[in-house]
């Protein structure tokens, strides 16, 4: 038979769901002396997300963003079991989750439920998509790996498919039209990191098309980055404006067709524009087993972005699940920083309820004796109270701590707010740039992952990004 979960049952089970930013940081923290761990996740890696833009264009190797989660479990005092599959159901009632294997290849065995003591849910979010008829069909993403090399596949496909002998000038100007939805970070990073690509690689590359090559970055809010200062969204709007990519605010996405994509302007009216590749940057919406999850407790879960927790990340009505990150609704922005302070933050928590379970139990056999012999003296209940006490106090609320917020716009230009002497201080260029290029190298995961990525950016400057096709 294979493993047998779980492994030591002295101990008590935690299930962790996910593998990016809060289930990693909760895991590289987490003292597994104490726990049966089992961690359940659909990707066996963990993603740094920050720099998917960058790899989508072919800066940096997909592989370089990557780090295998068995590279982190298995530095564990105690095994830890890592089982590639998807949550499909968790009961909070009966403490088990459900999970199949959706991989391409499937044993005799593919589904199976487990008990857990806790749960520690991190299954983070999916991409919004409001239902606007053509977005899952026609647009591409920007969440996962596969999403940035769907990307990098089909804009060589389209450049390609406009260098084909005969090609029309209005079909090359439509296929080499790249669209973006989305004015958030995730999609200014996007648009400037193909601006990049497009004027550092393609003009050499491909000097015949380049000057057919546009950016179109559309937003429905009056302003792209509404988190960032107001002075850094001015800068980036110039910014794209001069390097001649169009920006369209107060604009929305109505629908998208394999060939082009329909607006409605801000004066209301509708304008079909022709293009070869549409960038979906949507935003957030919580995952369908998450709404089931929540679906099961209609009094407590209310908030419909996603799972209500208390100030120690318990989710509202179900005490033994620890929600954080993407798929919880909270005061915090849907970030990595969030996320992975709060894996960190259960860490400690789960250190702190080990120790408060032994002493309440050895409090249990003092107080109780088993016959007078092995009877404590009221001295050693006392002071074993006393210690109780202390980790009960231990178990402070989460607090977050706001280290800033840095976005890459392209041409070597960085745009950071950072917190500064109660204010905050804005910055952007191309100092700002080497600023954000030294704080992800070193947020990297691993050394291994450093080394990867600076090899990449020396390699791209060297010799540009690999522009063949897949
Ligand atoms: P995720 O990191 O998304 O992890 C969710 C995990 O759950 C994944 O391992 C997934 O495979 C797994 N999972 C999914 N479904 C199931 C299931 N049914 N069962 C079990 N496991 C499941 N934030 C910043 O602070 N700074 C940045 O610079 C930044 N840049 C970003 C750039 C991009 C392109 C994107 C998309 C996001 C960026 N973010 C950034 C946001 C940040 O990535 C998220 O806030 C962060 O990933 C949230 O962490 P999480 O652990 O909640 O979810
Ligand atoms: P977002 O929610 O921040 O932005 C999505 C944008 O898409 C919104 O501004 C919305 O108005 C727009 N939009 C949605 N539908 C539209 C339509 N039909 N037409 C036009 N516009 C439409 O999403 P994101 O950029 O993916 O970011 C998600 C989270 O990840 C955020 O919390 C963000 O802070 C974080 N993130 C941070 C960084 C960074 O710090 N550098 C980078 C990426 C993501």
């Amino acid at each position: 038979p294979g493993a047998q979960l779980p492994f030591d049952k002295e101990k008590k089970t935690i299930v962790v769901l996910g593998t990016g930013w809060g289930a990693t940081s909760l895991l590289k923290n987490i003292d597994t002396e104490d726990y049966n761990v089992v961690v359940v996740s659909p990707r066996n890696y963990f993603l740094f997300t920050p720099l998917l833009p960058s790899a989508a264009v072919g800066t940096l190797g997909i592989r370089s963003i990557l780090q295998p989660i068995r590279y982190i479990t298995r530095f564990k005092t105690r095994s830890v079991a890592v089982v590639e599959a998807q949550a499909e159901a968790v009961d909070p009632v009966n403490k088990t989750v459900t999970f199949s294997d959706t991989s391409d290849v499937k044993g005799l065995t593919s589904s199976t439920t487990i008990g857990y003591d806790y749960l520690v849910y991190a299954v983070g979010a999916e991409t919004q998509t409001f239902g606007i008829p053509g977005v899952k069909e026609n647009a591409v993403f920007m969440k996962e790996l596969q999403d940035a090399e769907n990307m990098q596949r089909r804009f060589m496909d389209c450049l390609e498919t406009a260098a084909f002998p005969g090609q029309s000038k209005e079909e090359i100007e439509r296929l080499l039209h790249v669209v973006v939805v989305g004015g958030g970070p995730t999609g200014i990073e996007l648009s400037g990191e193909l601006h990049d690509f497009l004027h550092e690689d393609l003009q050499s590359w491909y000097p015949e098309l380049a000057s057919s090559i546009k950016i179109t970055l559309v937003e429905a809010l009056p302003s792209v980055l509404p988190s960032f200062s107001k002075q850094l969204i001015d800068y980036t709007e110039k910014s794209f404006r001069e390097r001649k990519m169009d920006v369209l605010v107060k604009t929305m996405v109505k629908e998208i067709k394999p060939t082009s994509v329909v607006l409605q302007m801000p004066d209301g009216t509708m304008q079909e524009r022709p293009c070869g590749m549409v960038v979906w940057a949507g935003g957030n919406k919580g995952r369908q087993v998450t709404m089931d999850l929540m679906a099961q407790l209609p009094e407590e879960q209310t908030n419909k972005r996603g799972i209500m927790v208390d100030d120690y990340l318990r989710m509202v009505g179900a005490p033994s699940i620890f929600s954080i990150g993407d798929c919880t609704a909270s005061s915090y922005a849907p970030t990595a920083q969030v996320a992975s302070q709060q894996g960190a933050y259960l860490a400690t928590v789960f250190k702190n309820l080990a120790k408060k379970e032994k002493l309440e139990a050895k409090l249990k056999v003092e107080g109780e004796g088993k016959g007078r012999e092995v009877r404590a003296n009221d001295a050693e209940v006392e002071a074993t109270k006393k210690q109780l006490q202390r980790y009960e106090k231990a178990l402070r609320p989460f607090h977050y701590t706001h280290q800033g917020s840095l976005a890459y716009i392209g041409s070597d230009k960085a745009i950071s707010d950072l917190p500064f002497m109660n204010g905050n201080f804005a910055s952007g260029g191309v100092m700002t740039y080497l600023f954000w290029r030294s704080v992800y190298l070193s947020s990297l995961f691993s050394f291994r992952n450093r080394m990867m990525v600076a090899d990449d950016w020396i390699k791209t400057k060297m010799f540009g990004r690999d522009l063949s096709r897949e």
